[in-house]
């Protein structure tokens, strides 16, 4: 049996709530996993629940920080995040030539933060734009047709504008209410508390705009993808990133006054442009766009969050990690089977309703 075999036997007697024998594991094993592993560690229904293995899960999380990208897995399906963060198994990504999303994601920010970072003034500048992405592009491209495509889209073509023209021309509108100052701002760290429990959060906010003369100032993140979250995920906590890089922005920049965060669209000319997805309630009047109403953040917004980050943080030290809504958010399991199907793990799950019912 190799290491990997080793890994997906307990993930699969995990999933499917038997105990782990110890005569499927190797002597080598305990050294592939973050922690030891004993039998009693898994108990059945696919709950962590042991007092052995409760400790365990306390010693590693109770000083961690998290992000928003690992809270949001393990809210999508607790199992895959057992998979990932637990077991350590690297997502099962086929053998293609297609650029991975991440990898575009990351090439864009990447080129986007260094263009800022190095603009003297307000400015847009193409040659600027252009100089850096070129040397970004000559390190990361390979010579086959997805990277071809993907040249045109930043690039331009006979039939369409490319995202830096796109994005130069949207810089010179200057549609946004405050100019960037502040590009790749990290924070960690972040101590949240509801009810006397605490959990701290990590990650890099791409960009804070302003602060303006009235001491106010925005977030704003690179988003690649096709689809933004709708207003109703972002009010179920579903997305997570802009509601807790606003708290982030309000720990790092606490003498001024955080009144909402933008994701700035760069799919390609039709899903491209800065979308206002949350705003206080007290600058609503004046940020509001009149095609788009973002989520107002009301009085109680803050403390609404701390709830559900602290739930989320209270579950994973549980060793809830059972294929099953940690939240009981109203449609989790309608949207199960779509999950499922595009999910790194389908091959290693057993859980039965991963077809649907
Ligand atoms: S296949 Fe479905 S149930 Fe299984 S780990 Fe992935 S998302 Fe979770």
């Amino acid at each position: 049996m190799t290491d990997k075999d080793t890994l997906l036997t307990i993930g699969s007697q995990f999933a499917s709530g038997k105990p782990v024998r110890k005569r499927v594991l190797p002597k080598a094993t305990s050294s592939l996993l973050p922690f030891k592993l004993k039998a009693y560690h898994f108990p059945s229904h696919g709950l962590l629940n042991g007092v052995h293995t409760k400790r365990i899960l306390k010693n590693k999380y109770m000083l961690s920080s998290f992000s928003a990208t690992q809270l949001e897995k393990y809210q999508s399906c607790p199992y895959a995040y057992f998979f990932q963060k637990l077991l350590q198994i690297q997502p099962n990504v086929a053998e293609t030539f297609s650029i991975p999303a991440y990898e575009w994601g990351t090439l864009i920010h990447d080129i986007l933060s260094r263009y800022h970072l190095k603009k003297k003034d307000d400015l847009p500048s193409k040659s600027l734009l252009h100089e850096i992405s070129d040397k970004v592009w000559l390190t990361l491209s390979k010579d086959n047709i997805h990277w071809e495509a993907k040249k045109s889209l930043l690039y331009g073509s006979a039939n369409q504008k490319g995202l830096w023209e796109l994005y130069l021309n949207w810089e010179a509108s200057h549609r946004l209410p405050f100019k960037p100052q502040f590009v790749r701002i990290p924070f960690k760290k972040i101590k949240i508390t509801y009810q006397r429990k605490s959990m701290f959060l990590s990650g890099e906010i791409d960009m804070i705009l302003g602060p303006n003369k009235e001491n106010k100032v925005a977030v704003l993140d690179y988003k690649t993808g096709r689809t933004l979250p709708t207003k109703a995920k972002m009010k179920r906590f579903e997305s997570l990133q802009l509601p807790i890089y606003y708290l982030a922005a309000q720990e790092k920049f606490p003498h001024t006054d955080v009144i909402g965060c933008y994701f700035m669209h760069m799919h390609h000319d039709v899903y491209f442009g800065e979308k206002l997805m949350l705003v206080t309630e007290k600058h609503l009047s004046e940020m509001t766009p009149l095609k788009h109403k973002p989520l107002v953040m009301q009085r109680h917004f803050k403390k609404d969050l701390s709830q559900h980050l602290v739930t989320l943080y209270s579950h994973i030290l549980d060793g809830k990690f059972q294929a099953k809504d940690p939240l009981a958010l109203p449609d989790f399991e309608k949207k199960r089977s779509q999950k499922c199907q595009t999910c790194s793990y389908h091959t290693l799950c057993r859980y039965e309703k991963r077809y649907g019912q």
